[in-house]
């Protein structure tokens, strides 16, 4: 594929590339159940082709401006067409672009990566498949059903619950041909244990054939809704009654649905929706800590079985005027040392220097540290080079202590970076004795757009819980909320319970007109997690 691109500044540049497709699975709902090779491919993608059976929280890790596209709403009317899905495929990777196709579950597990990948091959465009956790073993897996057991099953099968006759879609199947490929005598004793995916519809249909075909109606049955996401269901009966509790408890798609001796197990083995042992099971808590530091407490909530949406509350944006930056990427040969303070910067040099016909060898008499092992990666991966030094703890402080050159007099140092960022960095390398030219690489802005859409859940009443660890937690999140009217921001949050880490921040949380439901008596992470604990616990015991 040959494209002529103009890059904005009068520069004619041709590039002669085809793109890459990769079909990603995304594992069956828990974001943590993503591949490496799958969260490493996220990261780089330019397009990413998505549909909603892959948990949106994975779309948080992807590089800012990426394009997204969403294909698949619960609604068949508002879903884009498998032709359409292929033909986008095709025409992104021949722009030259890195496409993701993300998958819930496996590509390959009625996902129709077959037939993507089919596609690729007939345009003479490169593919790579990344398998995934499959929700008919993952979604079991998380209702304490193993699909094997040495006491009840040697043996599992996986069944589509209906086969759709799409053959005026593709256009490649004759019609009604798959239907007719099923054989119940065979698909009741293929197994075990069997599994069916689509298969909440066709439920009545399942259960009534496989009595028929000699599986008796007390043979155990379990649908499991929404397997591994926060908002897991699970429902347990027998080939005989298992149709009334689905249509009493009116469980919608999608689920899998385990048909065997094996969901007895369940019994002894649930643990992800335990509320014993797993006290926030469901609940929906907001954290608002920047992005870097989300992740602890985040990960504590999610081990009590509590599914944390973090807020990214900073976005980073390249700046309009590149003039200086530009200069300086320039003249690298005359820096002794390029000081990287955020893996944000990576891919602004990156691009500048592409812009600017420049690539990774304009670094190459200038040695490079890197704050810590998140920016290093970025160097690697952006720029393909090694950093020289990273120090043992990721703040400014370390790398003063810890710079591997004790003469800093005279030595001419780079330190390219966010537009406000603190000054004791340069100031002490001065002192020291360097040259340092302090750049603005980037600037970092308010990201309304995670809050927009997290105003209507807070209206609805979807979130249950509001983390505050910080004043300036609460100074953030009203502002991105309701940047124009702060005093509305109360009653956006009228059903939520607000928790704050301690007396400090409740006295900021008032100030904007927040009532703290609690406020940690212990001012730390664990302190706060075991608070919102305890509200829950006591809850429960009352109800
Ligand atoms: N490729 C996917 C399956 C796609 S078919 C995979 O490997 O998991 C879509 C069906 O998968 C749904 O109708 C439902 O039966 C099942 N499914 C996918 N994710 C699920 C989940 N988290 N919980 C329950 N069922 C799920």
């Amino acid at each position: 594929m040959e494209t002529t691109g103009n890059t904005g500044r009068g520069v004619k540049i041709r590039i002669l590339k085809t793109g890459t497709v990769y079909l990603v699975g995304a594992g069956p709902g828990d974001p943590k159940l993503i591949t490496l090779r799958g969260m490493e491919l996220l990261k780089t993608a330019e397009v990413v082709i998505y549909d909603r059976l892959a948990h949106p929280s994975l779309l948080s890790y992807l590089a800012p401006n990426v394009e997204k596209v969403y294909v698949g709403k619960a609604s068949a009317h508002h879903s884009m067409k498998q032709p359409d899905i292929n033909a986008l495929l095709v025409e992104r990777a021949k722009q030259g672009k890195s496409v993701v196709r993300l998958k819930g579950g496996d590509p390959f597990v009625f996902g129709r990566g077959g037939e993507e990948a089919e596609i690729c091959k007939e345009n003479g465009i490169p593919f790579e498949i990344v398998p995934g956790v499959t929700s008919a073993i993952a979604a079991p897996a998380y209702a304490g059903i193993p699909v094997t057991h040495r006491d009840a099953a040697s043996s599992f099968s996986i069944v589509t619950g209906h086969e759709r006759d799409d053959s005026r879609e593709s256009g490649t199947r004759t019609a009604g041909a798959a239907e007719q490929r099923r054989q119940w005598n065979k698909i009741a004793h293929a197994a075990d244990t069997l599994i069916f995916l689509m298969g909440v519809e066709a439920l009545p249909d399942i259960a009534q054939r496989l009595q028929e075909n000699g599986r008796a109606p007390e043979t155990p049955v379990a649908l499991v809704q929404w397997g591994t996401w926060s908002r897991q269901k699970v429902l347990v009966g027998t080939l005989a009654d298992i149709v009334e509790k689905v249509r009493a408890a009116n469980l919608k798609p999608p689920a899998v649905c385990i048909v065997g001796e094996v969901v007895n197990l369940r019994t002894t083995l649930q643990w992800f929706d335990n509320l014993e042992q797993r006290p926030l099971f469901g609940k929906r808590i907001v954290v608002t800590r920047a992005r870097e530091q989300a992740s602890g407490l985040s990960d504590l909530l999610r081990s009590k079985g509590a599914d944390p949406i973090e807020l990214p509350v900073i976005q980073i944006r390249p700046l309009e005027e590149t003039q200086e930056l530009d200069t300086a990427l320039k003249h690298l040969s005359e820096y002794d040392w390029v000081i990287l303070t955020s893996a944000n910067t990576v891919p602004v040099l990156a691009s500048r220097l592409e812009v600017l016909g420049l690539d990774a060898r304009a670094f190459a008499s200038a040695k490079i540290a890197a704050i810590g092992p998140a920016t290093a990666l970025a160097l690697k991966e952006h720029l393909g080079l090694r950093a020289d030094f990273v120090p043992t703890e990721a703040v400014a402080e370390a790398i003063l202590q810890e710079f591997p050159e004790t003469d800093l007099a005279g030595k001419r140092i780079l330190l390219p970076r966010a537009q406000e960022a603190r000054a004791i960095l340069p100031e002490e390398l001065r002192e020291q004795g360097a040259t340092v030219d302090v750049i603005a690489a980037y600037q970092t802005v308010m990201d309304t757009e995670g809050a927009e859409a997290l105003q209507t859940e807070f209206q609805n009443g979807e979130i249950d819980v509001i983390t505050f660890t910080s004043s300036s937690t609460v100074k953030n999140f009203v502002q991105a909320l309701s940047p124009n009217a702060p005093a509305e921001v109360a009653t956006y949050l009228k059903g939520t319970l607000i928790v704050a880490i301690g007396p400090i921040t409740a006295n900021t949380a008032r100030e904007f007109g927040l009532e703290p439901h609690i406020v940690a008596e212990e001012h730390t992470i664990p302190g706060l997690v075991g608070a919102i604990e305890a509200h829950f616990t006591k809850e429960a015991v009352h109800a």
